[in-house]
């Protein structure tokens, strides 16, 4: 009798908790990427029931979707991605899904302001959160789509994008005067892949994957070789690692130079296809841009 209640007591426990804030009366939002999860939950706050898929340190370019992603996208009001094919593997996952709402944030983007690639099947670079000006637009297009969705709330998610777009003015105001400090002639960022074109266009600086822009594809040996003289050449004091990327590429990069009897240090370590953990200044996307771009200024300086 006691050990029956106490299993009644732990299964309680474990499906009690397993989702506290579960509201069915809520719009089941799903969204892909923790920048786009981030930016969803300062439009939707308590009046959705948000499930992000991806968390810190995963790389959308290979993540596969879980049995368990499956069943929450099936059950799913809404589903928030990035497109321009950044979630290369899902999307025949979103295929799938026809009958659900899919909105892709890419589609906020007037595509012939976007960076060309032809890694991708969409032909243009999907790194679309490092411009903070496409991030306002992705904010206002969140606004709209829950707005439609949740008509009664129009007035909250009104003011809450808004509030996140002065959020956002502000957030580049203090960028730009950090960047500021570090002569244009410094301004060369080095990094595992080529994520950072959308931040080198709107931020002055010269951005170098090594890479690629898909992580899908390893950098060769010519790639490192190639990539080592123009540090050296250019020099350059720092090269930097990705949170959501092996470090083995910049550390092979990083032996390259030091095999030609230059010096290059690795500045640390940036969050470029995800957000830092959940709960950290780093996991919030303002969080996440400030502490890139203060990386990187202190090291290249
Ligand atoms: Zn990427």
């Amino acid at each position: 009798m006691k050990r029956t209640f106490l299993l009644f007591t732990i299964t309680l426990t474990v499906f009690g908790c397993k989702n506290p804030k579960k509201d069915n009366s809520k719009l089941n939002v799903v969204t892909t990427t923790t920048m786009i999860t981030d930016l969803v939950k300062n439009i939707g706050g308590d009046h959705i029931n948000l499930q992000g898929l991806m968390g810190s340190g995963v790389d959308p370019h290979l993540y596969k979707a879980s049995e368990g992603d499956v069943s929450k996208l099936a059950n799913a009001d809404i589903i928030f991605y990035n497109g321009l094919h950044l979630e290369g593997k899902l999307v025949e996952v979103f295929e799938k899904m026809k009958n659900k709402k899919t909105i892709a944030i890419a589609d906020a983007l007037d595509k012939s302001t976007l960076i060309g690639s032809e890694y991708f099947a969409s032909n243009f670079d999907p790194h679309i959160w490092f411009n903070i000006e496409y991030w306002k637009q992705a904010t206002q297009f969140v606004v709209k789509t829950l707005t439609d969705a949740i008509p009664e709330q129009k007035e909250t998610f009104k003011t809450n994008g808004n509030n996140y777009i002065k959020q956002l003015d502000a957030l580049k105001n203090k960028l730009e005067t950090v960047i500021e400090t570090l002569p244009r002639e410094k301004r060369i960022l080095v990094t595992a892949h080529d994520a950072f074109n959308y931040f080198g266009k709107a931020f002055n600086f010269e951005v170098v994957g090594l890479q690629g822009l898909s992580t899908a594809t390893e950098a060769g040996v010519q790639d490192v070789q190639n990539l080592s003289a123009f540090i050296i050449e250019h020099q350059v004091k720092a090269i930097f690692v990705e949170s959501s990327v092996p470090k083995r590429t910049i550390e092979a990069l990083q032996a390259s130079v030091k095999s030609k009897d230059h010096d290059v240090t690795i500045g640390g370590t940036l969050y470029s296809d995800a957000l830092g953990d959940a709960g950290t200044i780093e996991g919030t996307y303002i969080g996440m841009f400030e502490y890139n771009v203060n990386t990187i200024v202190n090291a290249l300086k």
